[in-house]
């Protein structure tokens, strides 16, 4: 084989380790799904977060009534670093808390992402919300 032609064998092979590492570094081939499936799991596990800090919160303080609670108490209380905020929606975004007292004199808490939706049915009828 003439020099010229192994030449040429080296930049085909060359152009098709490029073509294979463009495939490789393109983002999200097939779409944006598995994208917005990351987004939804750090979003329930930002609401898993807010549930922990509300949990221990209702645990170790004693309330009225209203039970109602901001993120500023609970981040001036420590429960909380900082607010988290829907990877999906940015920072203007808030989650909601709803807490009602029950019969029994317990707090129960919803954490709810308004793309992703609540927290507790995240397992169920909210699996697939925001996706
Ligand atoms: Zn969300």
């Amino acid at each position: 084989m003439s020099k010229f032609w192994s030449g040429v064998e080296n930049v085909a092979m060359v152009l098709f380790v490029f073509v294979i590492a463009y495939f490789f570094a393109m983002p999200n081939p097939g779409g944006g799904r598995s994208s917005s499936m990351m987004k939804k799991r750090s979003c329930i596990s930002n609401m898993k977060t807010i549930e922990g800090a509300l949990k221990l919160f209702y645990m170790e303080n004693t309330y009225q009534d209203n039970v109602a609670i901001s993120f500023k108490e609970l981040i001036s209380k420590k429960y909380l670093k900082s607010i988290p905020h829907c990877p999906a929606q940015g920072p203007n975004f808030e989650y909601m808390m709803h807490s009602t007292k029950a019969l029994d004199g317990k707090v129960i808490s919803e954490v709810e992402c308004s793309l992703h939706g609540k927290l507790s049915l995240q397992d169920t009828a909210d699996k697939n919300k925001g996706l």
